[in-house]
């Protein structure tokens, strides 16, 4: 049964008096530390010295220190720097972590993956906003929240979910709904997610519609409009309504279309894949590649980024969003968004 926790559930009076340590000053830190402080809490911005983030959590109002002394006058460190440099941050900050601290996440992998291993005597949460944290931010401001899960991997004090609570409270998480989870199904299926169906399986879907088009002779701006441009307006109604707005809004043609032919694209090899892909996730196999792969420097990385961003796709994209109004329209008005 999944538990779901808003406002009423939490007790402010858990941060009260506490000072939290925000590790990090990007796209998570930035919105954690501004909401945490208008909420009330206490907050220190941990970052290192060279950092260019500095300026801009000071512009904010907010405190800054290097993550060690962050971490020292913190009763909760919330660790918002990349998850691939987590386990470095933490060996920095390590003997700063007094009995009864709370060690605090946004994503499970270096906990469940054992790249990081706390002291026995701290707690260790995880409140992780289902967004980017542009938009934790802009929801707090608008009096909105933005949904999240909590775990507890480690509950010294006792106390550990009701202050995790407390800190989705005051995020602005516990407005909108918090469901409970552990680190490990947070982490497992976060990864497969962004691999097999959102981030991997998606570009991949579009690349071989685009190119199997392409490649029987039709134009390529025809191929990015059908496999590229509309994937947009067809998530949008999965988004708002599921499968069945989906459905509902196409014409009776698309629908049937779909529904016998979906299944004969993403059959049940597919579905073998996508089994490997999990189990390669449970396993450890996938984490040990990463963990690897960002130890050598990341060779395979930047020669799979490279490919992709070779693509024809990106090409025949980046020259039709330049000649449709409505790209930039929407594009300034991201921006706009993004600044305020
Ligand atoms: P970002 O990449 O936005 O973090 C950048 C910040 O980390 C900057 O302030 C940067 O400062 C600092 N930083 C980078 N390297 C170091 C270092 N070696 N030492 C100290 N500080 C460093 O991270 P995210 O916000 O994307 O991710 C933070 C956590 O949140 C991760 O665990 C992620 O999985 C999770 N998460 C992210 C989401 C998202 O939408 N982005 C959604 C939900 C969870 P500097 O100026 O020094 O470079
Ligand atoms: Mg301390
Ligand atoms: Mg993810």
């Amino acid at each position: 049964d999944t538990t779901i926790y808003y406002d009423d559930d939490a007790d402010d009076a858990q941060l009260a008096n506490k000072t939290v340590a925000v590790l990090g000053y990007g796209s998570q830190g930035h919105a954690h530390a501004q909401n945490l402080s208008e909420s009330g809490v206490d907050v220190v911005v941990g970052l290192r010295e060279s950092s260019s983030s500095r300026k801009a959590a000071e512009a904010d109002g907010l405190r800054t220190a290097t993550p060690k002394e962050a971490a020292s006058q913190a009763d909760v460190v919330s660790v918002l720097v990349p998850d691939t440099v987590q386990p470095a941050v933490y060996d920095n900050i390590e003997s700063e972590l007094d009995a009864g601290d709370t060690l605090q996440f946004a994503h499970g992998f270096n906990i469940h993956y054992g790249q990081i291993e706390p002291p026995e005597d701290v707690d260790v949460t995880m409140v992780a906003p289902k967004s980017p944290g542009h938009l934790v931010r802009r929801n707090y401001q608008a009096d909105e929240g933005t949904p999240g899960l909590l775990a507890v991997y480690q509950d010294a004090s006792g106390e550990a979910k009701a202050e995790g609570l407390a800190y989705a409270k005051a995020i602005g998480c516990t407005r909108a709904g918090v469901v409970e989870t552990s680190f490990q199904e947070e982490t497992e299926t976060d990864l497969f997610g962004e691999q097999a169906v959102l981030c991997g399986g998606v570009t991949e879907l579009i690349k071989m519609g685009y190119e199997t088009l392409v490649d029987a002779g039709y134009s390529p701006e025809m191929a990015y409009f059908e496999c590229l441009n509309e994937m947009k307006l067809i998530v949008d109604l999965l988004y708002e309504g599921g499968l069945g707005e989906m459905w509902d809004s196409v014409s009776d043609t698309a629908e049937y279309g779909g529904l016998t032919r979906g299944e004969v694209v993403v059959d049940d090899h597919a579905r073998e894949q996508m089994e490997q892909v999990l189990e390669e996730v449970q396993n450890g196999e996938f984490a040990r590649e990463w963990i690897l792969e960002n130890q050598a420097g990341r060779p395979g990385y930047r020669q799979k980024r490279q490919a992709e961003k070779s693509h024809e796709i990106e090409e025949v994209g980046a020259e039709l969003r330049e000649l449709f109004a409505w790209a930039d329209a929407e594009e300034e008005e991201a921006k706009e968004k993004e600044r305020e």
